[in-house]
C-alpha cells in the first residue's frame, strides 16, 4: 500500500450497512452482526485510495443509540481531528438515528477536517448490498479537500447532505435521505465528490457547544411530544416535571391542542425551555404566527425537525436558560 495515500480513519458503531440474515433474500436481519473488519474486507478498493485506521466504537442498531455513545464517538473524533496524520474520519453508522449523531457532532467537534457518516439500506448480506459502495464514496469523501470546513457530512446512495439538513424520511428502500429544507450538498460521481452549496448555518469550528460544556451542565434532559387530534395535558405536565426542555412535534406550523399549550405554557412559566418545531417533516415553524410566542415564553425551532431541535435545545441549555438566547441558537445553528 503507498505510503503516499492519505490515511483515513473508519469508526464503526453498527447499523444495517453490518447487518447480516439468514439468507440474501429474508427480510429479516440483525443490525450490528459484522466487524468493522468485516466492513473494510468487503471493499478491497479502498486500498487504491486510501490508508485505513479502522476502530470499533460500538456495535448497535441505531435505535439503540445513547448519549454514552455519542460521547465516547464525539471524544474519539475530537482526537482524530487532531492527528495530523489523519486526513479525514467516516463513522459507520446505523440510519435510523444518523441525522442526529451527524447533527450533534456538527455542533460540539470544532474542527474542519473532514468527518463523512454513512450507512445502508440493506444489509450486508443482501442481494444488491449498498453498503460497500456507500463506504467506497464515504472514504472518497473524508480524504478529499472540498469536504473540509463544512462540518459533518452523510453520503448515501450516491448523495452528500449535510448534517443539519438531512432526514431519513422512508422506512425502507434505497432512496431514504433527503435534505427537505435546503437540498441535498452534492453528488458522489466517480469516487469524488460534486458540490451544489455551502452550509447556510453555523457549525464546526464557529459552534460555542462543546463536550465539555455539555459534562459540566449534566447533559439537560430533552423530550419531545407529538402533537394530535386531542392532545391531552397529561403528558405534558409529566415530561416538564422530568425535563429541562420540551420540544412539541406539533401539527402544521408547530402547533397542538389548547390543552397542550396550556400545558406548555404552565411549563415554559416554570423554567421549563420549550421549543415548538413541525411534525411535518419539512418547512419552517417561524415566530408568532398562530401563537404569541413571546408572550407565552416559547421559542420556534425554524426548519428543524423536531429530533433535531431535540439536540439543539439539549446543548443550548448547557449554555444558558434564557429563551431569547435559545431563540437565538435555532437562527444560528
Ligand atoms: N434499525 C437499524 C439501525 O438504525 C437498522 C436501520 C439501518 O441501519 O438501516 O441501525
Amino acid at each position: 500500500m503507498p505510503d503516499a495515500l492519505p490515511v483515513v480513519a473508519v469508526l464503526a458503531t453498527g447499523g444495517t450497512i453490518a447487518g447480516a440474515q439468514a439468507d440474501a433474500t429474508s427480510a429479516g436481519y440483525k443490525a450490528g452482526s459484522f466487524s468493522v473488519d468485516d466492513l473494510l474486507a468487503a471493499v478491497p478498493q479502498l486500498a487504491g485510495i486510501a490508508r485505513i485506521r479502522a476502530e470499533q466504537v460500538a456495535n448497535v442498531g441505531s435505535q439503540n443509540m445513547t448519549h454514552d455513545v455519542w460521547r465516547a464517538l464525539a471524544a474519539r473524533v475530537d482526537a482524530l481531528c487532531q492527528d495530523a496524520s489523519v486526513a479525514g474520519i467516516v463513522i459507520t453508522h446505523g440510519t435510523d438515528t444518523l441525522e442526529e449523531t451527524a447533527y450533534f457532532l456538527s455542533l460540539v467537534v470544532r474542527h474542519d477536517k473532514p468527518v463523512v457518516l454513512v450507512g445502508a439500506m440493506r444489509p450486508a448480506t443482501a442481494l444488491g448490498a449498498e453498503g460497500p459502495a456507500n463506504l467506497y464514496n464515504a472514504v472518497a469523501l473524508a480524504r478529499h479537500a472540498e469536504a473540509r470546513g463544512r462540518g459533518p457530512l452523510v453520503v448515501m446512495n450516491e448523495d452528500i447532505h449535510y448534517a443539519r439538513e438531512v432526514q431519513k424520511i422512508a422506512s425502507a428502500g434505497l432512496c431514504a435521505f433527503s435534505s427537505p429544507n435546503r437540498g441535498r450538498a452534492g453528488v458522489m460521481h466517480g469516487g469524488a465528490p460534486k458540490f451544489y452549496s455551502r452550509n447556510a448555518t453555523t457549525h464546526s469550528t464557529q459552534s460555542e457547544f462543546s463536550l465539555a460544556l455539555l459534562e459540566k451542565s449534566g447533559w439537560p434532559r430533552v423530550g419531545i411530544v407529538y402533537a394530535h387530534a386531542d392532545l391531552q395535558a397529561d403528558v405534558i405536565d409529566f415530561m416538564a416535571s422530568v425535563c429541562q426542555g420540551i420540544v412539541l412535534a406539533g401539527v402544521g406550523d408547530g402547533n397542538a391542542t389548547d390543552a397542550a399549550i396550556a400545558a406548555l405554557t404552565r411549563a415554559a412559566a416554570a423554567g421549563v425551555a420549550v421549543a415548538r418545531s413541525s411534525r411535518t417533516g419539512s418547512g419552517l415553524v417561524a415566530r408568532d404566527v398562530e401563537l404569541d410566542d413571546a408572550a407565552l415564553g416559547f421559542i420556534a425551532a425554524a426548519d428543524l425537525s423536531p429530533q433535531k431541535a431535540r439536540i439543539l435545545l439539549m446543548l443550548g441549555l448547557s449554555a444558558t436558560r434564557d429563551p431569547a438566547a435559545l431563540q437565538h441558537c435555532f437562527e444560528r445553528y
